[in-house]
């Protein structure tokens, strides 16, 4: 029976470019759902960009974007990423997208209908010094359930816990770094809590073959970790106050869904761009399974939250959630501070073959929650080995012949040897199949290995390069080189989901339709292939080395911070700088950093400017001084008032490691709002 099979990936945040890991992920639906395609079944496979929540609405207030140019722009640089590594998604969305709104909405008022959605006031945290809630994600402590430090106001990346930011230990803005004040607001829960609930998420976790059961383990914990062993599920705050960027919550002028209500919905509103007017009848479809590939750091999202939203609103729930580990480079986690990691674009541009990384990140791929590792000597070793040595080998050695002695026609029969060889190889196409399904491709590559083993052995054993040279031989150098052809078509087959680009080139040298599943299973008979040409180069560690080298700017750093990215005049025109005289400083009580200058910048009036000098100056020592300061900055309210411009100072980009801060002074004879050009 034909499968219908709705997978997706989890969405990636658009507030930067992809990294190794999102690529991981990417490569192992991907190989999923080529396998299933190659075998006959149905699939849509989509993901989009989550583009709402605070961050990306500070981060493009800091580009000074819109949000919606800031995430377009994120959005813009994906296709090199997944038209590179070989993604073939049907399609890629926003859930900012309208149908994203719409669904959203639809959901949260099939939940409020259901008498799921409860409204509380709650005190939540406010940054006195940015006058704004702070979102989940600027605010940070400790996690309130293992300790951890500088942990994220909504779940913690050590032991997984979700709570409320006000839950944090020794919280902090990291806006500011101000402690944050309480202050009330009205609020949205989904009653997670609720016996409904509860007796609804244990039987759809503990459906079998539908939760991993590591991931199953963990998750048991939240409906039996409570203090009389009963559920720990707490009510799902889901709305934010404006500012937000995000779906605006029916029925309020000021409220919106917190980002993470909305994000999974972005599944069903990219299959619902896809499909159009056929979406809801899709949908409905008992037959359709829904999957979705994800992070382990996401599960709790996935597991409890989305499934809810889905069941309680009428809709179809997910039938698998297949959770993946992390990707260390060289045993080291990923930190952009650290520097380690790859860029996948980087992969690309030293020229590194997409399809190496493809196979190399399936061969250590399994279907449990496990952590792999990028190492580059085991990375060439693997693909000089398996790919060069063993798969494309066969072609190589057998090819030349059959083009220079036959004309490019196989033999129609083979020979006993050559019958059971290939007989073996086609006795594996199940339970490869079996292991691609299961997700077990690390397995499938092993084993899909030891049959190019024995097609090699076949090769050493009859020596077509000494039939060749032997008078009488020519029927058995026939049919040894076409034995190698069937073989290397077989192993083609069952390479293919991993290696699409290499499968493709193999197509065309073979003359053959695209190869499919069931293919495995038939010979060509009469058939003539084309002359062979290379398929792949050996992978060089000098060139996956060059991943890990520095950008050039990195040895320059002057003043410990890369020069920044060069602007045009018009861009530096629009910063007005003048010359700003110190009439009076003074100290500020309650900081140990700031400085109230008074300045006149030939304005008839003063400015006050706070500026973070007094490590460096006394009041004393300025008054009366000249300086430069950018008088057409917009004023930014601070605690102690406003401040209405900003000096220039010098500064190193590492404060502690090189203390010092230099304030800028004209030469003699500069005067009071002189513009600096
Ligand atoms: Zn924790």
């Amino acid at each position: 029976m034909t499968r219908k099979l709705f997978v997706t990936t989890a969405l990636p945040y658009a507030n930067a470019a992809f990294h190794i890991g999102h690529m991981m992920e990417y490569i192992q639906a991907d190989i999923w759902v080529r396998f299933q395609r190659m075998r006959g079944h149905d699939v849509h496979f989509v993901c989009a960009d989550d583009a709402h929540g605070a961050p990306i609405m500070i981060a493009a207030e800091k580009a000074g974007l819109t949000p919606q140019a800031f995430v377009a722009n994120i959005a813009a640089g994906r296709k090199q990423y997944l038209d590179g590594f070989h993604i073939g998604f049907d399609h890629w969305h926003s859930t900012d997208a309208p149908e994203n709104h719409e669904l959203a909405q639809d959901i949260y008022r099939a939940l409020r209908k259901q008498g799921l959605i409860a409204e509380r006031t709650i005190e939540q945290f406010f940054d006195p010094d940015k006058g704004m809630f702070l979102p989940d994600r600027f605010i940070k402590g400790e996690c309130p359930k293992c300790g951890t430090k500088d942990q994220y106001g909504d779940n913690c990346e050590n032991c997984g816990a979700v709570y409320a930011p006000t839950d944090l230990k020794n919280p902090y803005s990291a806006l500011s770094g101000a402690t944050p004040v309480l202050k009330s607001s009205a609020h949205y829960f989904f009653q997670l809590s609720s016996q409904r609930c509860i007796d609804f998420l244990k039987e759809w976790t503990q459906t079998p073959g539908r939760l991993q059961p590591e991931v199953l383990n963990k998750i048991s914990e939240w409906f039996s970790d409570g203090a009389d062993g009963g559920p720990t599920l707490a009510d799902w705050d889901i709305s934010r106050d404006a500012p937000y960027f995000g779906i605006r919550i029916p029925d309020t002028d000021d409220k919106y869904f917190y980002v993470w209500l909305d994000a999974p919905v972005g599944y069903l509103a990219s299959l619902k761009a896809l499909l159009g007017a056929q979406f809801d009848g899709y949908m409905a479809d008992p037959d359709v399974e829904q999957i979705h590939f994800i992070g382990k750091d996401i599960v709790t999202f996935h597991t409890l939250f989305w499934p809810a939203m889905l069941h309680f609103s009428g809709r179809k729930v997910p039938n698998h959630i297949f959770v993946h580990g992390f990707i260390t480079v060289s045993g080291e986690k990923m930190s952009k501070s650290r520097g380690t990691g790859i860029s996948p674009l980087k992969y690309l541009e030293i020229g590194l073959n997409a399809e190496w990384l493809r196979y190399y990140i399936a061969a250590k791929l399994n279907a449990h929650v496990e952590d792999i590792d990028f190492n580059p000597e085991d990375f060439v070793a693997r693909v000089n080995s398996d790919l060069v040595g063993k798969y494309v080998n066969i072609a190589s050695r057998a090819a030349g012949f059959l083009t220079k002695r036959f004309a490019g026609q196989l033999s129609a029969d083979v020979g006993v040897e050559g019958r059971a060889l290939l007989d073996g190889l086609r006795a594996h196409g199940g339970a490869v199949a079996e292991l691609y399904e299961t997700r077990e491709f690390g397995k499938a590559l092993r084993e899909i290995m030891l049959l190019a083993d024995r097609v090699n052995e076949y090769v050493d054993r009859n020596k077509p390069w000494e039939l060749a040279r032997q008078q009488g031989q020519d029927a058995a150098l026939h049919d040894v080189c076409t034995v190698c052809v069937e073989a290397f078509r077989v192993l083609t087959v069952y390479l293919k989901p991993v290696l699409p680009v290499v499968a493709a080139q193999v197509e065309r040298f073979l003359n053959v339709e695209p190869l499919n599943w069931h293919d495995a299973t038939r010979a060509l008979g009469h058939h003539t292939i084309s002359p062979y040409q290379h398929l792949m180069q050996r992978a060089e560690l000098a060139q996956v080395e060059r991943l890990f080298d520095a950008p050039p700017v990195a040895a320059l750093e002057p003043g410990g911070e890369p020069v920044a990215p060069e602007i045009g005049i018009a861009d530096f025109a629009k910063i007005d700088l003048r010359i700003a005289r110190i009439v009076n400083a003074e100290l500020v009580d309650g900081s140990d950093k700031l400085l109230r200058l008074t300045l006149d910048v030939g304005e008839g009036k003063t400015r006050n400017v706070f500026s973070g000098i007094r490590s460096a100056y006394k009041p004393e020592e300025l008054i009366g001084k000249f300086t430069v300061m950018v008088a057409n900055l917009a004023p930014r309210k601070m605690k102690f008032g406003l401040s209405e411009g900003m000096v220039l100072a010098a500064s190193h980009a590492d404060e502690k490691a090189q203390p010092g801060v230099y304030v800028l002074e004209p030469w003699p004879g500069a005067t009071p709002g002189l513009r600096v050009r």
